[in-house]
């Protein structure tokens, strides 16, 4: 479902009377309040050890729970997306990573709860600084590996954000 025909009441009158006007607005009919779509910020990591193998994680939820993931989350208010990008492999992971190259981005799309969701992730290649402690957060994936360039397949990888960004940086 699209969020903007989710969304009922207005958040500044209380009124049930958003009403969806275009594809990225919703407005109150009572008191004009304006609704605006815009995508969330993900931040990806392409992390690689020491013989050039890359970080992929396997996600223990939805959506695509069981797909190889590249590491990374959400960008949450007053970061940059290369702190997010660095807070959130520490987290799922427990290593230490630093941002090193911006790489592209990619407009992703799947539901979440039944709703439609459209993050715009941004990936970048990382340089691996510690990982002594490493440890996966088995709420967020259920396994890692470090994988060589030629052992990658793109059909492993669930999300299509995902996917893509595989496709372009080993050209496959
Ligand atoms: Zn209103």
């Amino acid at each position: 479902m699209d969020i903007l025909e989710a969304y009922k009441f207005c958040p500044i009158c209380g009124k049930p009377s958003l009403k969806k006007d275009s594809n990225t607005t919703a407005q109150c009919q009572n008191c004009g309040y304006k609704i605006y779509l815009n995508p969330s910020i993900g931040a990806a990591g392409f992390v690689f050890n020491d013989e050039g193998k890359l970080l992929v994680v396997r996600r223990s939820k939805e959506p695509a729970k069981g797909t190889w993931h590249i590491p990374g989350g959400f960008v949450e208010v007053g970061e940059s997306i290369e702190q997010a990008v660095e807070r959130e492999i520490k987290e799922e992971l427990n290593i230490e990573v630093k941002a090193e190259e911006y790489l592209f981005s990619i407009p992703n799309q799947y539901q979440y709860k039944g709703i439609e969701r459209y993050p715009l992730d941004f990936f970048f290649k990382c340089k691996l600084v510690d990982m002594s402690s490493m440890n996966v957060d088995l709420s967020e994936n259920s396994d890692y590996a470090f994988l060589k360039p030629e052992e990658i397949n793109v059909d492993d990888f669930g999300l299509p954000s995902i996917k893509e960004a595989i496709r372009r940086y080993f050209h496959k």
